[in-house]
């Protein structure tokens, strides 16, 4: 599927749309979720224009994969979840129930987060 440049992440990176960053480099970049599910709730995208893991995964250059992994790390400390913990998660195509087409990983910590998964019902 091609990329669309339309979706709200897209946006953001173009300034169109605000958002509270958190933490920004060359490839990266890293603000609090709009709707945060854990006391820390960041999303970390890369700036290259990459719908989901697979694509980033197989097309973007070592460079930008190092630093998504990187702003991770980053964020984990800047926002003081290194020690006690966080969760990572990318929510990936229809089954994952990615939202934004533009790819992000949450970055989830601030309190004890339980079990990982919960069945759609649930
Ligand atoms: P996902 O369901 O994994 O695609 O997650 C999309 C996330 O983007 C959700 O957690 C939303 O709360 C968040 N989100 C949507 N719009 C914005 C925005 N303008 N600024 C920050 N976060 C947003």
């Amino acid at each position: 599927m091609a990329y669309d440049p339309e979706n709200i992440f897209a946006k953001i990176l173009r300034g169109e749309i605000p958002n509270n960053t958190v933490y920004e480099d060359e490839h990266v970049l890293a603000f609090h979720d709009i709707n945060p599910q854990a006391p820390v709730h960041v999303l970390v995208i890369p700036k290259g224009p990459y719908e989901n893991m697979a694509v980033f995964g197989t097309e973007a250059s070592a460079e930008e994969q190092a630093a998504l992994v990187q702003g991770v790390a980053k964020v984990a400390r800047l926002m003081e979840v290194e020690d006690p913990g966080f969760r990572i998660i990318s929510n990936n195509g229809p089954d994952g129930i990615q939202e934004v087409p533009h790819l992000h990983i949450h970055v989830l910590g601030g309190r004890r987060l339980g079990g990982m998964l919960r069945r759609p019902s649930e």
